[in-house]
């Protein structure tokens, strides 16, 4: 039987009406969540990621401020408008489109936003706050694999995952959140040999790893449920993931799509922080 697609624009959606639901809500208590997003240089990829986050602000409700550097901006000057940011009232999360351009380092900018405006989840106190179990700001793309998790009504619990990928935005912090699930996690990476030996064995196989289509139906443990994080381009140039999906589609239980998987998810999960970002200078009566 081939496998479940999960259908990552129509649970974006459900969650994205509960959020525009609360920013209705805030605006009533004389709120507008704010987002205000760095943008470095020419990337074209991050122009369209920037783009869609904006656009999505707006269908949403939820201010949003461009601030665009050329590739040749000073350390200093983008650390300068981040605590300016860090000091507007009218901003509750700050995001930094990675990556950037070379000659700044990045952690220094990360680490430069106050952690009650990360709402990327990238700020190592929010990653320490993830790791102990309190609440934090969690990562938009391994947050919103979780919530597509649950609206299937998969339990991860018991559950042999595995994450290809270690990256410090979407593979380390996948396992993690996996882990509080109760699932048994394993990670690879480009280092990992005999990677097919942990795929096949995989439950839950969240792919990660920036590789066109390299897993295939035969890499997956029939029944598996496949999360496919990549975005690359295939030799035709046309957008694809990690997993082969035509082949992966009859072994794996349940499978996302690529576009219309994670993507939708990660740009919801980014809504969701900023507008709990906002509803928390409320709760912590610092309008
Ligand atoms: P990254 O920083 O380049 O990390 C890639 C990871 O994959 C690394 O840990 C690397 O191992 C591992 N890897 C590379 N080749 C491998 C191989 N042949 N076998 C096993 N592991 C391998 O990338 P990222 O930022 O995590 O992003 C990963 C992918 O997800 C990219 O395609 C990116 O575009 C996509 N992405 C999508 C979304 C979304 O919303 N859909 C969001 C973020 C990222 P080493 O650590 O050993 O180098």
């Amino acid at each position: 039987m081939p496998a479940r697609i999960i259908d990552g624009k129509k649970i974006a959606k459900h969650y994205r009406n509960s959020i525009t639901e609360e920013v209705k809500q805030l605006k009533q208590k004389g709120m507008v969540p704010g987002l205000a997003v760095i943008l470095v240089g020419e990337n074209s990829a991050s122009q369209t990621y920037v783009r869609m986050k904006r656009k999505t602000c707006e269908e949403m409700g939820i201010h949003s401020v461009l601030i665009q550097y050329g590739d040749q901006v000073g350390q200093n000057e983008l650390l300068d408008k981040i605590d300016q940011l860090n000091n507007d009232s009218s901003i509750h999360g700050i995001l930094v489109q990675l990556p950037l351009p070379e000659g700044i380092q990045t952690e220094k900018v990360i680490e430069r936003i106050s952690p009650d405006k990360d709402v990327d989840g990238f700020h190592p106190i929010n990653i320490g706050r993830m790791m102990i179990g309190e609440d934090a700001f969690l990562p938009c793309t391994p947050y919103g694999i979780l919530k597509m998790l649950q609206y299937e009504n998969i339990d991860p619990s018991g559950k042999h995952a595995v994450i290809i990928g270690r990256s410090n935005i979407v593979g380390k912090p996948a396992g993690q959140l996996l882990l509080r699930e109760n699932a048994t996690v394993t990670y690879c990476h480009s280092k990992t040999e005999n990677l097919t030996a942990y795929t096949r064995n995989a439950d839950i196989l969240i792919a990660a790893a920036g590789r066109a289509k390299f897993i295939h139906g035969n890499d997956i443990k029939p029944g598996a449920v496949v999360i496919d994080v990549g975005m690359n381009r295939d030799e035709a140039g046309v957008l694809c993931g990690d997993i082969d999906f035509d082949s992966a589609k009859n072994t794996a239980g349940y499978i996302t799509p690529v576009p219309g998987g994670v993507g939708p998810m990660t740009i919801t999960m980014l809504m969701y922080n900023t507008v709990k970002a906002a509803r928390k200078t409320i709760e912590n009566g610092i309008q």
